[in-house]
C-alpha cells in the first residue's frame, strides 16, 4: 500500500515546512505554487520563539546563520530633520535573547533546496477544482493532473482562495489594523553599507536595512483609513505621494526604484477563522492565521503549525500510514487545540500594541520619542520582554 499524499497550496513558508514535515512523517506531498518562480526579493524577519524552535529541529540553524544579518552595530532611528531620536545595538542591550534575521526569501529559498528530494514542487500551478469526501479528496490542477490525495493543505497566504472556496468570504474573516505596508529592493543611494536605519514621522515609518551588493531591503509601514488591493501601476505613486516631507534618504531611495523592481503592497490584517478545517482541507499558516508584522511571529507559527500536524497525523495512523476518517478528525483537532491558545495570543498582543505601532500624530509621536530618548533601555527592553512572555506562552501551549 503507498504512503499517503497530501497536496499543498503555496509553497511559501507554511507550505514548504509542511512538506518537509510530512516528508519525516512517512507522507508524498505535491506543492502546487501559483507563482512561475519563487520570489527572490522580500522582507527582512526575525526568527525568535517558536519559529526559531521549529528550525532549530529541522536542523536549519547552521544554514539560515549563513545568510542571516548580523545586526552589528547600532540601528539608528533619525527624524526627518536629520536628528538622530535613538541609537541601538540589540545584541548588547538584549543579551540572553536568541534570534536570527533573515530576509523571508532566504528562508524559502532554503526550505525548498531542504525540500528538493522529498516533495514534487509544481511551479506555475493551480488548484482548479477538488472534491472533498470523508474518505479522500480529489484534486484537479492547472497542469491537467488530477490527484487522489488523503489531505489538502490551504498554505497560500493570507489572500487564500482555498480559504475563500472552502470557509468564508475575506470580509468575514480578514481583520485590517488599519495600517498598510510597502516592502521593496532597492540600490543603495546613501551608502548604509550593512547598517540598519529607520525614519520615522508621525503616521509613516520607513526602515532599512542594508543588503549585500549594494542593495538595501526598504520596509513603510503607514496608517491607513483605506483598505484592499492597490493595483501594481498605481503603487509607486502612491508611496510618492506619502513621503513628499519625509527625509531626503527616504525620498532619493524611492527615487532609486527601478522601473521594473517588484514592490509589494498590502493591508496589515489578521486572519481570525472559527475553524482551520473541514473535512479533508486544512489551513495553516497566514492562510489560517495571519497575525501580522506586529507580532513579529507569523512566519515562527507557520513553521510551528506544519511541525504539529505533521506530529499529530503521524501519531494519530503511525508512520506513513494513511490515518482513517476518524484518525484525520482526531489529528486535525488535536493540531488546532495545540495551535489556538498561542495564535489567539500573539493575535490579541498584535490588536494591542496597533494602536501605538506608529503614532499618528505629530504630538503622540513627539511625545515617544521624549520616552525614548529620556530611557531607552528601559523602554525597548520592556517591549522585547513583553514579546518574549508572548513566545513563551507560545512555545508553552504548543507542547
Ligand atoms: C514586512 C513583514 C515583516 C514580517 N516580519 C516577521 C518577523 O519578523 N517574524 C515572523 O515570524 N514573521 C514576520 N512576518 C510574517 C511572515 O512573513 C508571514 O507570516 C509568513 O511569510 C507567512 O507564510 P505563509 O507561507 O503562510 O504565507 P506566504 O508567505 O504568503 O506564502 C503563500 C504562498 O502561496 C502562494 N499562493 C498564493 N495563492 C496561491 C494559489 N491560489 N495557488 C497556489 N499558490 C498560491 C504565494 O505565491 C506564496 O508563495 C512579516 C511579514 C511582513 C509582511
Amino acid at each position: 500500500m503507498s504512503s499517503p499524499l497530501a497536496v499543498i497550496s503555496g509553497a511559501g513558508i507554511a507550505g514548504l515546512a509542511a512538506a518537509w514535515w510530512l516528508h519525516c512523517a512517512g507522507w508524498r506531498t505535491v506543492v502546487v505554487e501559483r507563482a512561475p518562480h519563487l520570489r527572490d526579493s522580500g522582507h527582512m524577519m526575525g526568527l525568535s520563539g517558536p519559529g526559531l524552535a521549529t528550525v532549530r529541529k529541522m536542523g536549519l540553524v547552521p544554514r539560515l546563520q549563513t545568510v542571516a544579518y548580523p545586526d552589528r552595530g547600532p540601528h539608528i532611528y533619525r527624524s526627518r530633520n536629520d536628528r538622530d531620536i535613538l541609537r541601538v545595538d540589540y545584541r548588547n542591550l538584549l543579551t540572553g535573547i536568541e534570534w536570527i534575521t533573515l530576509r523571508r526569501t532566504e528562508l524559502v529559498r532554503i526550505l525548498h533546496e531542504e525540500t528538493a528530494g522529498c516533495t514534487d514542487l509544481r511551479l506555475n500551478t493551480t488548484i482548479t477544482a477538488f472534491d472533498n469526501r470523508d474518505t479522500g479528496i480529489g484534486v484537479q490542477l492547472s497542469d491537467g493532473s488530477q490527484l487522489d490525495a488523503d489531505l489538502l493543505i490551504g498554505a497560500d497566504g493570507v489572500h487564500s482562495t482555498l480559504r475563500r472556496q472552502v470557509f468564508v468570504p475575506d470580509a468575514a474573516c480578514l481583520r485590517p489594523l488599519g495600517y498598510r505596508y510597502a516592502a521593496y529592493d532597492v540600490p543603495d543611494a546613501g551608502s548604509l553599507g550593512e547598517g540598519f536605519i529607520s525614519y520615522p514621522e508621525p503616521g509613516i515609518q520607513s526602515e532599512y536595512y542594508g543588503l549585500t551588493q549594494g542593495r538595501l531591503a526598504a520596509l513603510h509601514v503607514w496608517r491607513s483609513q483605506v483598505d484592499g488591493f492597490v493595483p501594481p501601476t498605481e503603487r509607486r505613486a502612491l508611496l510618492q505621494s506619502l513621503s513628499t516631507r519625509s527625509h531626503p534618504f527616504v525620498r532619493a531611495t524611492l527615487a532609486a526604484l527601478e522601473p521594473d523592481a517588484e514592490l509589494v503592497i498590502d493591508d496589515l490584517a489578521m486572519v481570525e477563522l472559527p475553524s482551520w478545517r473541514s473535512q479533508r482541507v486544512v489551513m495553516l499558516g497566514d492562510a489560517a492565521h495571519s497575525l501580522s508584522l506586529i507580532s513579529g511571529q507569523g512566519a515562527g507559527m507557520a513553521l510551528a503549525s506544519a511541525s504539529v500536524l505533521a506530529n499529530e497525523l503521524e501519531r494519530a495512523a503511525g508512520h506513513g500510514q494513511t490515518p482513517n476518517a476518524t484518525q484525520l478528525d482526531a489529528a486535525l483537532s488535536t493540531h488546532d487545540a495545540r495551535l489556538r491558545p498561542s495564535v489567539l495570543k500573539l493575535q490579541q498582543r498584535s490588536r494591542k500594541l496597533a494602536p501605538a505601532f506608529v503614532p499618528a500624530t505629530a504630538w503622540a509621536f513627539h511625545l515617544r520619542n521624549l520616552a525614548l530618548r529620556a530611557m531607552p533601555g528601559v523602554m525597548i527592553k520592556r517591549f522585547f520582554l513583553s514579546g518574549l512572555k508572548s513566545e513563551a506562552e507560545a512555545m508553552a501551549a504548543l507542547r
